[in-house]
């Protein structure tokens, strides 16, 4: 068995565990990363989904225990951690950033076999999680406070964020790289210690993410990762006092089931969850352009991302050439082994192959038209399911109100603006929300109306850039602190405001 995890710093060697497949029949191993040593003994599968024959990881399945040791070791080092130069914690992150660049090629192919997307997306994944390293590492330099006039004589008034102590990161599986790399990079960068819980059917991702942390230079017990349950590893530190702070990345069921746990010792929480994405076609819209931007947010990803487009409104004048458009576009999306070169990747796990086929099923059952796509799969040559296209359903079908999490997308009509935009907001979720339109007013307005964190106008509701916050309202996120950009550092510190008489 190949071990990802390496004691000996090798920044300009290739990471190990980068096995092509069936290569000596063993498949590259996760470990726990808990101060500075990899351990945990690698007993749980992991299979390709796009290959479901074929073992793509093996990882430690983590205890109570382990996590209790992670804590330990992350508020024994956080205190130093906090003392050194802002400039010498941001100096690990861009070493790291190097090293994710150097090993991209190799972290890629693990992504994509043990997620299913296609190699150009993980890639990219890899990419972001780098530059993600750089944008904070760079912060280490930035001012980090104000200077401000004071009413007193001789007195002069500063600003400064301190660091809270440790953090605990909980994260699922769909960026099992990029995510990690957002929430770690600014607790890290303001000088905090992290624990990590990522999700179970992404051990390696994450541990790629902690070797080059390691590699880096990174201080033993400062950033440590701990695989496992959710219920069992994501749980106890969750209740675990020393944790300063939990931000999550998940499903709204789980995230709120642990705000409870936080807010009941008043600690910090942050939490990203499901989201109902949608896009308000209107008349004056280009209907191919519409198409292939509801199309890339639908179907890119495998439609496996919370921003993801899943509902569509459509007012009378376009709908036809729209729907015509996005059959035709959902049509190119074939699924397939991303590392074989598909347009779109591999669904995740058999149990979300099953919901996606459900959704479809259900609405079909319940009058809908399918335009494109099928409920209809058969998973023994991979979890593959092309996109689908439900039109002519109530608005209140649960295919168009309820999260699927796949590559299926419902197409509604509305005879005007207004009640497009009144269809948009009635959703439970308000993460993003997009319009394709000519009308600069029209557009104006919806950025102004529209119940979301993020708007997008003639983009596709997925893809964020890195540098600006990203937060949902609603059931979709805490609506209290964003992530991403320089905001992140917000949730990671505490704000001081400092008297200096002379
Ligand atoms: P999930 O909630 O099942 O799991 C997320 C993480 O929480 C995993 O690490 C899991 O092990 C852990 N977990 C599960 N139960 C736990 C418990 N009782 N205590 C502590 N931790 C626990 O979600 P998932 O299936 O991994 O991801 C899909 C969901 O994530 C979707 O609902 C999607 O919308 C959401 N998501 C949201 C965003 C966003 O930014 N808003 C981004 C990606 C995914």
């Amino acid at each position: 068995m190949t071990s990802l995890a390496s004691d000996t710093p090798a920044p300009d060697t290739l990471a190990p565990g980068t096995l092509a497949p069936g290569d000596a029949g063993t498949p590259p191993a996760a470990r726990h990363l808990i101060d500075g040593t990899w351990t945990g003994e690698p007993t749980t599968e992991r299979r390709n989904p796009a290959r479901p024959a074929e073992l793509a990881a093996l990882s430690p399945s983590g205890t109570v225990e382990d996590a209790d040791a992670a804590v330990t070791a992350a508020a024994r080092a956080q205190p130093a951690w906090a003392a050194l130069p802002a400039p010498s914690r941001g100096a690990v992150l861009l070493r790291a950033a190097s090293l994710l660049d150097i090993r991209s090629l190799d972290i890629a192919s693990d992504l994509v076999r043990e997620e299913g997307k296609t190699f150009a997306e993980a890639t990219g994944e890899v990419k972001r999680a780098a530059d993600v390293l750089r944008f904070f590492g760079s912060l280490g330099w930035a001012p980090s406070g104000d200077v401000l006039p004071s009413a007193t004589p001789g007195t002069t008034i500063t600003t400064r964020r301190e660091p809270l102590g440790v953090f605990a990161l909980i994260t699922p599986w769909n960026f099992p790289l990029a995510i990690p790399a957002w929430k770690a990079a600014p607790a890290l960068v303001s000088g905090n210690a992290v624990v990590l819980k990522p999700a179970e059917l992404t051990p390696l991702s994450a541990t790629h993410l902690a070797r080059a942390l390691h590699d880096a230079g990174v201080p033993a017990g400062v950033f440590n990762v701990v695989h496992g349950k959710g219920r069992v590893v994501g749980e106890a530190l969750a209740r675990d006092e020393r944790i300063a702070g939990l931000s999550f990345t998940g499903s709204t069921a789980v995230g709120l089931h642990l705000k409870g746990i936080l807010d009941a010792r008043r600690a910090r929480v942050q939490l990203e969850m499901g989201g109902k994405n949608a896009v308000l076609v209107l008349d004056d819209a280009d209907p191919g352009a519409a198409a292939a931007v509801v199309a890339a947010g639908a179907f890119g990803l495998t439609g496996q991302a919370c921003t993801a487009t899943s509902r569509v409104y459509v007012t009378p004048g376009v709908r036809d050439a729209f729907v015509e458009a996005l059959v035709l576009e959902a049509r190119a999306y074939t699924p397939g082994d991303g590392l074989d070169g598909a347009r779109m990747g591999a669904v995740v796990s058999e149990a979300q192959l099953a919901q996606d086929a459900a959704a479809v099923r259900g609405a079909v059952e319940r009058g809908a038209t399918l335009l494109a796509g099928t409920h209809d799969v058969d998973a023994s040559q991979g979890l593959l399911f092309p996109p689908a296209v439900l039109t002519q359903m109530s608005p209140d079908d649960p295919a168009a109100t309820d999260e699927i999490f796949g590559p299926v997308v419902a197409v509604l009509d509305v005879p005007d603006y207004e009640a497009g935009l009144a269809a948009v907001n009635s959703s439970r979720y308000g993460l993003t929300a997009g319009i394709c339109t000519d009308s600069l007013a029209l557009a104006t307005d919806f950025a102004a109306r529209a119940q979301a964190g993020v708007v997008k106008i003639n983009r596709p509701t997925s893809g964020l850039d890195l540098n600006v916050p990203f937060g949902g309202v609603k059931d979709s996120s805490t609506n209290t602190f964003r992530e991403q950009g320089r905001a992140a550092v917000e949730f990671y510190t505490w704000g001081k405001t400092v008297y200096l008489g002379v």
